[in-house]
């Protein structure tokens, strides 16, 4: 059986280009009810906990739209052909995959789970925030990396403690790094001692 992981290819910290992905301050992003398995309300809470992560590393904010056609970044699942060009294939092997254009796609065949910190981990299922900022980190321009421990390594890994159970997956330094080489940094707020 297939390795599970993302379905985009291995160019390692390749970037195309110098372009910013998202100029917008503020990037929408809409998230669809069309899976069949998962609870379209933890979807909801995973998408916003997944941008708040990035968001508090770059000068950028997120912004949840009902209107799919209005959204930058388009969240929805997929199985097999999905509309897109890149067929998902079925339970196992690939999870996931988004483009920079603004589409983040979840395979719908995959058994997925939002799990809270310490929960023990069920086998067969797939942390659904891990893949999310992952696929995320993608749509924001980032490409796979080689480094260990980073969101943004292409092949899933559960993220658990020595006793099995989950901990809720984090940035690394790289990854910071990475994005903030895109966005820059985000720009400290002036203290109230400046502003006097
Ligand atoms: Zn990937
Ligand atoms: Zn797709």
């Amino acid at each position: 059986m297939a390795e599970p992981r993302c379905g985009r290819s291995d160019l390692y910290n390749v970037r195309t280009s110098d372009v910013v992905p998202w100029k917008n301050q503020t990037i929408t992003y809409s998230v669809s009810t069309n899976s069949t398995l998962f609870a379209h309300e933890d979807l909801k809470l995973t998408i916003r906990r997944v941008f708040d992560v990035w968001s508090s590393n770059i000068p950028r904010k997120f912004q949840e739209v009902d209107n799919e056609l209005l959204a930058d970044i388009k969240v929805r699942f997929g199985k097999r052909e999905h509309g897109d060009g890149a067929p998902f294939d079925g339970p196992g092997g690939i999870l996931a995959h988004a483009f920079i254009k603004g589409l983040l796609h979840f395979d719908d065949d995959e058994i997925w789970k939002k799990y809270s910190a310490s929960e023990q981990i069920i086998d067969g299922t797939k942390d659904i925030f891990w893949v999310a900022l992952h696929e995320a980190g993608h749509v924001l321009g980032l490409d796979h990396t080689k480094v260990f421990d980073s969101v943004m390594q292409p092949s899933y890994v559960a993220s658990i403690d020595s006793n099995g159970n989950y901990i809720e997956p984090s940035l690394i330094s790289t990854d910071i790094e990475d994005i903030q080489e895109i966005y820059g940094g985000k720009t400290k707020p002036k203290s109230k001692f400046l502003q006097e």
